[in-house]
C-alpha cells in the first residue's frame, strides 16, 4: 500500500509542492542574511580560534614544557622540544602547532595546568606560502602578548563554568 502511495506522491510532485509552499511562506518575511564581514554574529567567550601562548604579568612565559597539551592533542598537531634553563626551570625550545592538522577541539587549552596555551577569538586568517600553517613559539607568544587583555577578560567571564 505504501508503495502505491509513494508512486502517486511522486507522480503528483507533492514533495516539490511542499517545498514551494515553504519557499512562498518565507518569501515576504524579513531576511536573516548577515552582511559578513561588515556584520558579525556575537561570539562566545569560549570560542576556539587561533592559538596563543600567554605570559605572566612579569613577562615570564607561563609554559613549563610539561607537554600535556602535546600528549592530549588528538590530531598530533603540537610539537614541543624542551630544555632546562640555568636557573633549573624547564622551558620549551620549540612549540609548533600545525594549523592544517588542528581540529580546534580545545583539549590543549583544557589540559594546560598554567593557562599557557589558549585559543583566541581570531578565526579570520589565511596563509600565502607553503609552511605558514606551522605556527611557531615566537608567533604564538607575540599573539598572546597582543591579545592578553582580551584573553584574560574572556577567561574571567567563563571562569564560573570551568
Ligand atoms: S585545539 Fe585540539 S587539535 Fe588543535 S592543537 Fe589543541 S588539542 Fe590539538
Ligand atoms: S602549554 Fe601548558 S600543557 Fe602545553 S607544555 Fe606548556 S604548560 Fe604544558
Amino acid at each position: 500500500m505504501s508503495r502505491v502511495g509513494n508512486f502517486f506522491r511522486s507522480l503528483l510532485l507533492l514533495e516539490l509542492l511542499g517545498g514551494m509552499r515553504l519557499t512562498f511562506k518565507y518569501l515576504w518575511r524579513d531576511k536573516y542574511t548577515l552582511m559578513y564581514p561588515m556584520e558579525k554574529t556575537p561570539q562566545s567567550p569560549r570560542f576556539r580560534g587561533l592559538h596563543a601562548l600567554r605570559r605572566y604579568p612579569n613577562g615570564e612565559e607561563r609554559c613549563i614544557a610539561c607537554k600535556l597539551c602535546e600528549a592530549v592533542c588528538p590530531a598530533l598537531a603540537i610539537t614541543i622540544d624542551s630544555a632546562q634553563r640555568e636557573d633549573g626551570t624547564r622551558r620549551t625550545t620549540r612549540y609548533d602547532i600545525d594549523l592544517f592538522k588542528c581540529i580546534y577541539c580545545g583539549f590543549c587549552e583544557e589540559s594546560c595546568p598554567v593557562d599557557s596555551i589558549v585559543e583566541t577569538h581570531i578565526h579570520e586568517y589565511h596563509f600565502e606560502n607553503r609552511g605558514e600553517n606551522i605556527v611557531s613559539k615566537p608567533q604564538l607568544l607575540a599573539l598572546g602578548d597582543r591579545l592578553e587583555a582580551e584573553i584574560a577578560e574572556r577567561r574571567a567571564t567563563d571562569a564560573a563554568y570551568r
